[in-house]
């Protein structure tokens, strides 16, 4: 059953009650290596949960447009200075409904439309509102795109200084979706300082591992710091933007009145309780567990003949490249999700697939961690995965529905927060 209960909406409204419910047995359920998604605790459902969505508070603390905000100012408060303090940031605005509006709040305080941006490429492990086509953040700015390189898949710094050179963006985005492998932000920074831009570090995936200590910190080299705060990090959906003082005001009046009206007060809170959450030394020890479950897992898949993009991870993330099992990562995807093992279908470097159907899968190691699983369960994880893959490729049905079975048993051992 749904934690917290779910008593008035099964009266209120049935159906969609019941499908709650049954989406809270599914994930349960199954082992989820979406490398975007993780558990949150029961405190943070139930933060997020509260009365907090009924008040508006547009503005900042102490400076809002609408009365009533004893109560808002002190909760926002909290939520600013724990994330200043976890992270070591001089600023903190925790008003950004999402990664994606956190970033346009970035472009909206340091460019003007048409100016040139920078990013990592979407197919190379980017995220769409780092400047690819399709995104307002390509059609509204002149945007030029990084790469990796072909030989070992990992971000060519050298391409990265020829280009910002050549092309001077004003904003240069670090960060990504797809990124298996540490990013230097040093390295990044002299760029930045050298064409004079404003470096962003879009840490959305790794900010619970900066937090915990298992991958570094972008503070004292990116300018900005964008994160959501449902990935690694453990917290509700939302986002924050962290700066030093020098960027602080230009990112909040981006945020509000500039993209936003009010702040989602029940995030916000659930946010603080998250970075409360992160701050222990419990955290920590996920954070450091996370990376050396997805090692393992990377190694296990590694002798199973499995290609990974970079040859391994130092993070939470691995990316698959199946070309060489003569399968495309959409039905290797569907085959797994039939047998309990969640995970998307994702385009590799140079993919020579189109984009809804690729050649690669992406895992990470988030939430199963969350969930209790230890290194010691990452070969028989990789052990499915290429049952299931194996199995997708020769419409082997059984193979699936046996990897089924067994994900239901391992999973039934490790209770899920959100589920009693
Ligand atoms: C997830 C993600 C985002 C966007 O977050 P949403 O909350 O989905 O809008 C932005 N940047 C990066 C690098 C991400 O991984």
């Amino acid at each position: 059953m749904h934690n917290p209960p779910l008593p008035e909406l099964t009266v209120a409204d049935p159906e969609i009650a019941s499908l709650v419910e049954a989406e809270a047995a599914r994930q349960h359920g199954s082992i989820r290596l979406i490398a975007s998604e993780n558990y949150v605790s029961t405190a943070v459902l139930e933060a997020s949960g509260s009365v907090l969505t009924n008040k508006y508070s547009e503005g900042y603390i102490g400076r809002r447009y609408y009365e009533g905000q004893q109560l808002i100012d002190p909760i926002e408060a909290l939520a600013v200075d724990r994330a200043k303090a976890l992270f070591g940031v001089e600023h903190a605005n925790v008003q950004p409904y999402s990664g994606s509006p956190a970033n346009l709040a970035v472009y909206l305080a340091f460019a003007q439309p048409g100016d040139t941006i920078m990013g990592l490429a979407l197919p190379m492990g980017g995220h769409l509102t780092h400047g690819w086509s399709v995104s307002a953040t390509g059609r509204w700015f002149r945007s030029v795109r990084y790469g990796v390189r072909a030989d070992t898949g990992r971000i060519d710094l050298d391409e990265v200084r020829d280009l910002a050179r050549a092309e001077r963006p004003k904003v240069i985005f670090c960060g990504g979706t797809a990124i298996p492998r540490t990013i230097d932000f040093p390295a990044f920074a002299e760029i930045a300082r050298e064409v004079d831009a404003v470096l962003v570090a879009d840490i959305a995936h790794i900010a619970g591992l900066i937090a915990g200590g298992a991958h570094p910190s972008p503070v004292g080299h990116a300018s900005v710091i964008s994160t959501t705060t449902h990935k690694t990090l453990r917290g509700p959906r939302g986002a924050m933007l962290m700066s030093d003082a020098e960027h602080a005001a230009a990112l909040d009046k981006a945020v509000f009145p500039g993209l936003q009206g009010g702040p989602h007060n029940h995030t916000t809170a659930a946010i603080a309780v998250a970075l409360r959450e992160a701050s222990t030394p419990s955290f920590r020890e996920y954070a450091q567990a996370v990376v050396a479950n997805a090692r393992a897992l990377a190694e296990a898949l590694v002798e199973r003949g499995f290609d990974l993009v970079t040859g391994g991870t130092d993070n939470h993330l691995i990316l698959i490249d199946l070309t060489s099992k003569n399968i495309g990562g959409k039905p290797a995807a569907k085959a797994l999700d039939a047998a309990g093992i969640e995970l998307n279908y994702n385009a590799v470097p140079f993919d020579k697939r189109k984009p809804f159907d690729p050649s690669g899968i992406r895992l990470g190691t988030a939430a199963i961690t969350t969930r209790g699983l230890t290194t010691a369960h990452m070969p028989l994880l990789a052990g499915w995965i290429d049952d299931v893959v194996k199995a997708a490729g020769a419409d082997d049905t059984a193979t699936i529905e046996r990897v089924r079975a067994q994900v239901t048993e391992l999973v039934g051992g490790f209770p899920m927060p959100g589920f009693a």
